[in-house]
């Protein structure tokens, strides 16, 4: 089969030849339609400090896939040929003491797909079966292939109640963009996005943000005087991974404020404490999605009309992925799909 592989330690992927996974009593075999570029793959394929520290080849990248099932392990039951399916691309350990308790997104030892062992961008991926989220049939493919990052934008928009409240997203990457419809559709009184791209930020404002400004205190405070904010941000969403965000973000927050974390830093930084402690702020970090809630709210959220397509900006064939990931790296555009085979 066809797949894009880590080969080598080094920069660099190479679209190669690979044996079609076998798969065990518990798996499925799942025949890979669409895929979704994420940050993690560029961090693989560019073999950063992160990189070269997590990831062991050769290895299958790629988690964010839709596709159908072709094959099923013999004690697999509920899952059927043919059926349409994304993967949660953590898998857990199951006998921790957050697995055992049910909290399987608490997982203390979870592996991840495409990270720690092979992932979607192949023509075939073997998942466990209770990996596997079933997808409506009438599913648009290119949301289902981007499920992954929806899931994360769902699990750390809806982490704190909105309704009613102002919201501020630092970061319109992919995520950021699809917390801000989360947020507008959960009833958040005033979502207002930042980020240093000018094209990102036009994305955000077109789907809808209250608005979206360059990531700084002065386009925050006169942002919060045009919509009559008078205390300060109610949630904040970090989205960017950047220091900076987050050091602003805890400086425009309102007294009792609550802050939940996506965004991955590279390295250590300092936040005002003082301004943490005194206006009692909660910080929550946010890791890939509950299982399988977040799941369930996506089908729902979808089902009943929430469009995320928008978000989608570049669609290639996976032979012309060179391209799609210099798109990715270029950061003007919003997610990136790779198509690998028709339904
Ligand atoms: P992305 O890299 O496409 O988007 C990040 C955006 O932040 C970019 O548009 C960038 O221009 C912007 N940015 C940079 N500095 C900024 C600043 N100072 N203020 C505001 N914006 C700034 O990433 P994405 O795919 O949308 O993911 C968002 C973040 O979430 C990334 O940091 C990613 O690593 C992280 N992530 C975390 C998890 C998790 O489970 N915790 C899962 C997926 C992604
Ligand atoms: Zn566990």
């Amino acid at each position: 089969m066809r797949a894009l592989v880590k080969d080598r330690p080094g920069p660099g992927l190479v679209l190669g030849d690979e044996p079609v996974p076998t798969i065990g009593r518990d798996d499925v075999l799942v025949r890979v339609l669409r895929t979704g570029i994420c940050g993690t793959d560029l961090h693989i394929e560019a073999w950063d400090h992160w990189a070269r520290a997590h990831v062991r080849p050769p290895l299958v990248v790629g988690h964010e896939f839709v596709g159908e099932i072709v094959e099923l392990g013999a004690d697999v039951q509920e899952l059927a040929l043919g059926d349409l399916v994304s993967g949660e691309g953590h898998l857990v350990c199951g006998r921790c003491r957050n697995c055992m308790a049910g909290r399987r997104v608490l997982c203390a030892s979870s592996r991840g797909v495409g990270v720690d062992r092979d992932g979607a961008f192949a023509e075939y991926i073997a998942l466990p079966a209770g990996n596997v989220w079933r997808h409506d049939s009438q599913i648009d493919l290119d949301v289902a292939a981007i499920f992954d990052p929806f899931g994360n934008a769902v699990h750390t928009a809806l982490a704190f109640p909105v309704l009613g409240e102002d919201v501020l997203i630092t970061g319109a990457g992919p995520i950021g963009i699809m917390a801000s419809l989360i947020c507008q559709r959960a009833g958040a009184r005033n979502v207002v996005v930042t980020d240093l791209s000018e094209f990102r930020l036009e994305l955000a404002k077109k789907l809808g943000a209250t608005r979206a400004v360059p990531s700084n205190l002065g386009a925050l405070s006169q942002v919060m005087r045009e919509l009559d904010m008078r205390e300060g941000f109610d949630i904040g969403l970090e989205m960017s991974g950047a220091p900076a965000a987050l050091q602003t973000m805890v400086q425009t927050m309102a007294h009792g404020g609550r802050i939940a974390v996506l965004g991955l830093p590279a390295t250590e930084f300092g936040i005002d404490w003082s301004h943490l402690i005194t206006k009692m702020l909660t910080i929550r970090g946010i890791y890939g999605r509950e299982m399988f809630e977040t799941w369930y709210w996506m089908s729902v959220l979808v089902g009943s009309g929430l469009d995320v397509a928008p978000v989608i900006t570049h669609r290639f064939a996976a032979d012309d992925f060179k391209a799609a990931f210099d798109v990715l790296r270029s950061a003007e555009c919003g997610k990136v799909v790779l198509y690998w085979a028709e339904r």
